[in-house]
């Protein structure tokens, strides 16, 4: 991990304000890592709204990317995407930008925080997939009526995350890892992170490790969460976790997270802008504190972390708490919160414990671009999508029509993952998006360019077609999936 030292031996770190709610929350932040010795001194850049307002589209202007390449670690408020400005969140474009794809949102129980799981010790962390699958954004309307969102896992990406997951549990002394997926409906793609899950599980012989379908974990989150650990899992999945396992101890007020990158660390707090809370001094500053901690121990700065999460502790137990907490007539103000947290600096609670933590060890990779190579490959077909308004077995006959005396057969026509030629029997609703599955007559390494021409021309004839997939075979193992009652 690379670092900016500045000449007084301090470690510079990028730090973002935000929006709304964001400076107070970071200046609470910024002031108790400061009175706790930490050896960091900070670069402020701006992103967010008024970036927006003043007219660029990403919201993040040159001079911070310029900062975070120098520093590689940003400790940041929440960012808004003003309705009516750019199209893309800031917060997004950061996390992209710089590769930062393990989100790592622990969630843990605190004292004087009552919510229906007191007393149950959760203790857990969710490590969440950060920049592929639904979040590539990848979506086209494939007919006026049907649009579609590539879900795009990759081999890489999957032991990126896999490996951290493990490598974080070491640095963290935690017993498990569970590899959450739904790995039994998209076998290829959320089933590529539980097949490298399970390969790279007995590299670590050390942590217990198991699979679990994500719908069965999210119920046994509500149901029994102290049984987890550590949870690894796809991006859109974590995201629901996440957001899932705050709640149950306590809320966005006392949730913290990190991006992690090989180059890139972003440390922000789960939490938005609270536009009203913003400039009132009454918000909950934890869950930006609680990132600075996450900060320090990236950094290594493992002792002013540790004093900074026990005065956290023993001023909740102490009954200082905010009003998202008492009520907001009831609860002490950010600043008052942040200067009790000061002054409990160098004190321990007895009843709640700080865990042990190492630096983690961050896995490393080979950049090239093609990172599987399988010994064998082929091409066996392909799936042709098409638009059309015809009766399934209407457009089954005129295929058939159409692909004589081609390089290729049709195998059936599958609507909405339904084969509804030739007919099932099943009761389906057709819609104007449907894939022709068309295979080679002779399969071959790759499927010739003058086949597919020769075939679209043709097809073009009667119908609009609207994109191909090839079926490939990568070591004899079919790269795609059947369609329901496909044989
Ligand atoms: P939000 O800002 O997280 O606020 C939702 C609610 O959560 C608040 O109204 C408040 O609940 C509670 N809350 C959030 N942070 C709190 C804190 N520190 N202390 C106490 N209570 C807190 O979510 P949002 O209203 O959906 O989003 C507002 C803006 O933030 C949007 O522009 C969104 O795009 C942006 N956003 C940014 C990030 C990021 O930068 N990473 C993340 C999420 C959202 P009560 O109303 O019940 O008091």
């Amino acid at each position: 991990m690379q670092r900016h030292i500045t000449p007084s031996g301090n470690t510079l770190v990028t730090v973002i304000p935000g929006d709304g709610i964001g400076p107070e929350v970071v200046r609470s932040a910024q002031r108790i890592v400061e009175a706790a010795g930490a050896k960091v001194e900070w670069e402020e850049r701006e992103a967010g709204a008024e970036v927006f307002r003043k007219g660029l589209p990403s919201g993040v202007p040159e001079e911070t990317i310029e900062s975070i390449r120098k520093t590689r670690v940003v400790l940041k408020g929440p960012l808004e995407t003003p309705v009516g400005y750019g199209e893309k969140s800031a917060n997004v474009t950061l996390r992209k930008l710089f590769e930062t794809y393990a989100n790592v949102r622990p969630a843990r129980e605190l004292p004087g925080v009552r919510t229906p799981y007191s007393g149950r010790g959760i203790d857990l962390v969710i490590v969440r997939e950060n920049v592929e699958d639904l979040y590539a954004g990848i979506e086209h309307m494939q007919t006026p009526g049907v649009a579609q969102t590539l879900k795009l896992i990759s081999r890489k990406g999957c032991e990126k995350i896999v490996r951290f997951a493990f490598e974080l549990a070491r640095a963290e002394g935690r017993r498990s890892v569970t590899c959450a997926t739904k790995a039994n409906i998209m076998k290829l793609s959320e089933g590529m992170l539980k097949r490298t899950f399970e390969e790279i599980a007995p590299e670590y012989p050390d942590i217990e490790s198991w699979h679990l379908i994500v719908d069965n974990t999210a119920h046994q989150l509500v149901k029994r969460p102290e049984q987890f650990d550590v949870i690894v899992t796809t991006n859109m999945n974590g995201d629901i976790l996440s957001d899932e396992s705050s709640a149950l101890v306590g809320g966005l007020g006392f949730a913290p997270s990190a991006n992690i990158g090989n180059d890139v660390a972003i440390f922000e707090a789960v939490h938005g802008s609270a536009p009203k809370y913003a400039g009132k001094d009454v918000i909950n500053p934890t869950a930006l504190i609680l990132t600075a901690v996450m900060m320090l121990r990236y950094l290594g700065e493992f002792e002013p972390a540790a004093a900074i999460e026990h005065a956290v502790l023993v001023t909740l137990e102490q009954g200082i708490l905010t009003g998202d907490v008492v009520g907001y007539d009831k609860g002490v103000s950010t600043t008052a919160y942040t200067e009790a947290i000061i002054g409990n600096l160098g004190k321990r609670s007895e009843r709640w414990q700080v865990r042990e933590y190492k630096p983690i060890r961050l896995p490393e990779f080979d950049p090239r671009p093609d990172y599987v190579h399988p010994a064998s490959r082929r091409v066996v077909g392909i799936d042709l999508f098409v638009e059309s308004d015809l009766p399934a077995e209407e457009l089954g006959r005129s295929m058939e029509e159409l692909v004589k005396d081609t390089a290729f057969t049709l195998k059936m026509i599958s609507c909405r993952g339904t084969q509804v030629y030739p007919p099932t029997g099943a009761i389906t609703d057709i819609v104007d998006a449907s894939y022709c599955r068309l295979m080679l007559k002779e399969p071959a390494e790759d499927v010739p360019d003058e086949a597919v021409a020769q075939l679209l021309a043709r097809v073009s004839s009667r119908h609009r077609w609207t994109h191909i997939e090839k079926l490939h075979e990568f070591d004899g193992e079919p790269g795609y999936t059947k369609s329901q009652g496909e044989n």
